[in-house]
């Protein structure tokens, strides 16, 4: 089991002891892993989403390069950081190279512990922040959903993906009903705290690893769910709709229920390729339908070719 409170660094070599003085200078800090080449470099990686890869360039088969060419072109691993280590000393050409084909930084054979602990300790230092300010800026910090900007660039996407191959995407808007006067009357701290709720039991809620909840602005939150049918997209709707009011949260304005509703509008489309906004709107429109007939509940409608 990988424990990722701390970093989690590859080592790849083709050759066992050099993989033995790395890690003996690097276990005490780190959580490593390794590859003996660059097939299973490339797998162990994918599968476990590494800090930092520690890449030995001279490898049979696929040598360095080609393994970081092949991670750098993949949008789940391009953004590792790659450190080559190399025993060809001196060789700007090599080093050149390298850079190019997308490593941060180079360290030379034979290994020198103290050099490999130091600028290992520097990139993920910088990996680290890199990872905050990115996890900043795609999240929502009172309820620690996706932000809006998160939800654009994850729909966005998926619309391209999902067209192309003529698969359903469903997309589920949701309001709270009359929060404002819940401020009004419970204030809004209870406000906030009313919002964090109901973001947990909407993320509660979804169970694919695919689907994707956001806050879309205020007390506006939106779903994502791709390969999705509108059946099964109602059914998570409409599940999203009973757990919020089953929280019985008191709601002393909503002239609905004694407790905090929302509102969801459902919209599945498949085979037809709309832009994001025109696939916000078309899932909007049914939230107001909800809404105008009544709120606390679920109005739905989709765009599908059939012959596809
Ligand atoms: P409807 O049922 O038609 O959706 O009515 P509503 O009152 O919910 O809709 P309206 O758009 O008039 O009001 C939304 C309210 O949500 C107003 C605003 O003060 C409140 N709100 C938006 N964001 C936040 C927030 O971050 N915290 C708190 N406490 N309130 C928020
Ligand atoms: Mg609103
Ligand atoms: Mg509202």
């Amino acid at each position: 089991m990988i424990n990722r409170d701390t970093s989690l660094i590859l080592i790849v070599d083709d050759d066992l002891s050099n993989i033995e003085i790395m890690n003996a200078a690097l276990e005490s800090e780190y959580e490593i892993i390794f590859a003996t080449s660059g097939k299973q470099a490339i797998e162990i990686t994918r599968k476990y989403a590494p800090d930092l890869i520690l890449l030995d360039v001279m490898m049979p088969v696929m040598d360095g390069y080609k393994v970081c060419e092949c991670l750098k072109a993949d949008i789940n691993t391009s953004g590792i950081p790659i450190i080559f280590v190399t025993a060809l000393k001196d060789d700007m050409q090599a080093e050149i190279k390298g850079l190019q084909v997308g490593a941060i930084d180079y360290i030379t054979k034979p290994i020198n512990p103290p050099v490999v602990q130091m600028r290992v300790r520097n990139h993920i230092e910088l990996q680290c922040a890199r990872k905050k300010l990115r996890h900043l800026a795609v999240t929502d910090s009172l309820t620690d959903l996706s932000n809006r900007r998160h939800f654009d660039e994850i729909l966005q996407s998926e619309l391209n993906r999902l067209s192309r191959l003529h698969h359903p995407l469903s997309l589920i808007m949701l309001d709270v009903d009359f929060f404002k006067n819940f401020n009004d009357i419970h204030g809004h701290v209870m406000g906030d705290a009313c919002l964090k709720r109901v973001a947990y039991t909407i993320k509660e809620s979804l169970h694919r690893v695919a689907d994707f909840a956001a806050r879309y602005g205020g007390e506006e939150f939106a779903c994502i769910l791709p390969n999705t049918e509108l059946i099964g997209a109602v059914a998570i709707a409409e599940q999203i709709r009973v757990n919020i009011e089953g929280l019985k949260i008191p709601h002393g304005g909503s002239q609905v229920s004694d407790y905090v509703t929302a509102s969801l509008g459902v919209f599945t489309i498949s085979g037809y390729f709309k832009s994001l906004n025109e696939t916000v709107e078309l899932a909007d429109k049914q939230l107001y339908k909800a809404k105008e007939k009544g709120r606390n509940r679920v109005c739905f409608a989709e765009l599908l070719k059939n012959d596809d």
